[in-house]
């Protein structure tokens, strides 16, 4: 089934509750990347909790997510909109380490907890809103929990897992967001609580194949929340050879002369999905002409 995102509301509208299957974006961000299974989790995660955050956008803004831990895995950066569309890779696709002491993906290992978490959101306009947090464990999900607290003030509880197969595919992905609004009551919050704490790892409700709504409903028990939209989820990248172009056009004329005389031709690559644009000759050329004139 094709991934997509439930938005909604909870306890009679005082917690808002997003959940998402993320398990075909994650997967093809792993076959383009060839991810390990470490990194898979890792980016895999950012990757699930960047869409939900795109989800709470509106119109044409953006977000990006960056961990810079200082683990073997090198930063890792995410960029989603409010339409479902996310990205995502990690410096060393190829990290994998052994299990952790609770035989789960060491995803805190992989990301490293000396550095932070960022979250930058483009509202257009020249609109910019930049949050940061210290790294708490680098497993993503506590992680986003503390940077809610203390960079935007929402008490929250994020759960996030990805499920990997012994041939490195993607099994399942998804996870949830939950944030209490400032008109919640102590007894609504006191209920989400013993909730929270009584339900299984959001890695084990993906593993049983729970659908977002499910996960919602084994959070909140099914009377309790209303599902205001559904939407789908893709991994999406709006790199194009124009927008590349305008990127070597900033180098100036003399450096693409430079380019032509010692290359004869340019090439760049996207970081988040690896396709590669190529530049003739002619077209570097057009582009000193274009400067020029
Ligand atoms: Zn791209």
């Amino acid at each position: 089934m094709a991934d997509y995102l439930v938005r909604g509301l909870a306890f009679d509208g005082s917690i808002r509750v997003f959940a998402v299957d993320s398990t075909e974006t994650v997967g093809e961000a792993q076959k383009r990347h060839k991810m390990w299974p470490t990194a898979t989790a890792a980016v895999g995660r950012l990757m699930t909790g960047g869409v939900m955050l795109g989800a709470m956008l509106k119109g044409d803004d953006k977000v990006v997510l960056k961990i810079d831990g200082g683990g073997p895995l090198g930063p890792v950066l995410v960029d989603s909109n409010a339409n479902g569309g996310v990205r995502g890779y990690a410096k060393n696709p190829q990290t994998h380490l052994d299990l952790n002491a609770k035989g789960k993906l060491d995803v805190g290992g992989a990301v490293g907890t000396d550095g932070m978490l960022s979250v930058i959101k483009d509202l257009g306009m020249r609109d910019f809103f930049t949050g940061q947090s210290p790294i708490v464990s680098g497993e993503i999900a506590e992680d986003l929990t503390y940077y809610f607290a203390v960079s935007e003030q929402v008490p929250s509880s994020v759960g996030l897992g990805v499920l990997v197969d012994t041939d490195n595919s993607v099994l399942a992905a998804g996870g949830f967001i939950v944030q209490v609004m400032p008109n919640a009551e102590e007894e609504a919050i006191s209920k989400l609580e013993n909730r929270l704490a009584s339900i299984e790892p959001v890695s084990k409700m993906i593993q049983r194949g729970l659908s977002p709504e499910a996960i919602l409903n084994e959070i909140f028990g099914g009377d309790n929340v209303e599902i205001l939209d559904r939407m789908p989820v893709k991994f999406e990248c709006n790199c194009s050879k124009e927008r590349f172009a305008e990127g070597i056009m900033g180098l100036g004329a003399e450096e693409i002369g430079q380019i032509i005389d010692e290359e004869g031709k340019a090439e760049t690559q996207c970081h988040f999905c690896l396709e590669t644009y190529n530049y003739s000759k002619e077209e570097l050329e057009a582009m000193i002409d274009e400067l020029q004139a």
